[in-house]
């Protein structure tokens, strides 16, 4: 089984910022648009499962690996919220 460790990333950079971005609509289409947004922006970091936990030659947790993610996953949730494909608009701020 093959992972992009990146992925976990651009998940906890999600769920820590999406409460920033009231006026993003956050249903699964939404979700899934935000994650795809910043994976396709940011280098991935494959691993095997055999390498099991095997991760710390890929420092995440280092500023400068996880800025990227954050610039990346913000960008998504503005560009997302002015535009989300499920057709709400400015969230559930407004009717
Ligand atoms: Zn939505």
């Amino acid at each position: 089984m093959i992972r992009n460790l990146v992925e976990d990333h651009v998940i906890a950079a999600y769920e820590a910022m999406r409460p920033h971005f009231p006026d993003f609509c956050g249903c699964v289409l939404c979700r899934d648009d935000a994650l795809v947004f910043a994976l396709n922006r940011v280098p991935a970091r494959y691993v095997s499962s055999l390498q099991g936990s095997v991760v710390t030659e890929f420092n995440l947790e280092k500023e400068q690996s996880r800025a990227p993610i954050e610039v990346a996953m913000m960008e998504g949730l503005r560009k997302i919220s002015l535009a989300p494909r499920c057709g709400a608009r400015g969230g559930a701020r407004q009717q």
